[in-house]
C-alpha cells in the first residue's frame, strides 16, 4: 500500500503541475528547428509535457517498464534522463547528430509496438534501446539550451517532468497485472506508436 499511495501522491502532483501549466496558458512549439528557449525551470517543465512527441515516449519508457516488471520497472526510467541528459551534453558540444526529429518520432513508434506487441526483453537489450532513444530527445534541447535564459533550471525542470510522465506511464503500467488491464495497456502501446508514426510522417 505504501507503494500505491506514494505513486498517487506523485501522479497528484503530475496533474496539479499539468493544470498549472496549462492554466499558465503556456503555449510551447513542437518543433525544435525554430526559435531558442528563453525560460528557466518553466519553459523547461512544461516542455516535454506540452510537446506530444516526448509525452508518447516517456510515457511509453514508463509503460514498457512496467511491463517488464522488476527491476526494468525502475531501470528504465533512470536510463532515459541520464542518456538524455548525456544527449543534450552532446547538442551543447555541438557534436552532430543525424535525424533528431525522426529519432524522437522513432522512439515512440517503437517503444509502442514492443508494448502493443508484449515484447518482452532482457533488462541490458531494453536499456540499450531506451538509452539510444533517449539521445534525441535530449540532444533536441541540449543544443539550444545555451540560448536558455537560466539553462540550468532549464535542464531540471525538463529531467523532472519527464521523471513525472515515467511515473504515469508506469501507473497505467501497472494495469498488466490483470488480465483485462494487459489488453488496455497493449492497446496504450499501440496509440503510441500512431502518435509516432503521424510525427515521423508529417502529420502532425
Ligand atoms: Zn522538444
Amino acid at each position: 500500500m505504501h507503494f500505491i499511495s506514494r505513486l498517487a501522491a506523485y501522479i497528484l502532483v503530475l496533474v496539479v503541475c499539468l493544470g498549472l501549466s496549462l492554466g499558465l496558458g503556456v503555449d510551447m512549439a513542437f518543433a525544435h528547428s525554430e526559435g531558442g528557449i528563453t525560460g528557466g525551470f518553466i519553459s523547461g517543465f512544461t516542455h516535454p509535457i506540452l510537446g506530444w512527441d516526448h509525452v508518447v515516449a516517456m510515457v511509453a519508457v514508463g509503460l514498457w517498464g512496467a511491463f517488464l516488471g522488476v527491476p526494468a520497472i525502475w531501470i528504465l526510467p533512470i536510463v532515459f534522463p541520464m542518456i538524455m541528459a548525456l544527449g543534450a551534453a552532446l547538442g551543447i558540444l555541438g557534436v552532430p547528430v543525424p535525424a533528431v526529429e525522426a529519432g524522437i518520432a522513432g522512439s515512440a513508434v517503437v517503444l509502442g509496438l514492443l508494448i502493443l506487441l508484449a515484447i518482452r526483453s532482457p533488462l541490458w537489450l531494453a536499456a540499450i534501446i531506451v538509452g539510444v532513444f533517449a539521445i534525441f530527445h535530449g540532444y533536441a534541447h541540449g543544443t539550444e539550451l545555451p540560448t536558455a535564459a537560466n539553462p540550468f533550471t532549464y535542464g531540471i525542470g525538463f529531467v523532472f517532468a519527464t521523471g513525472l510522465l515515467h511515473l504515469l506511464g508506469i501507473a497505467f503500467g501497472l494495469l498488466v497485472r490483470w488480465p483485462l488491464g494487459s489488453h488496455l495497456v497493449r492497446a496504450g502501446g499501440g496509440a503510441i506508436a500512431l502518435v509516432g508514426f503521424a510525427f515521423l510522417f508529417g502529420f502532425v
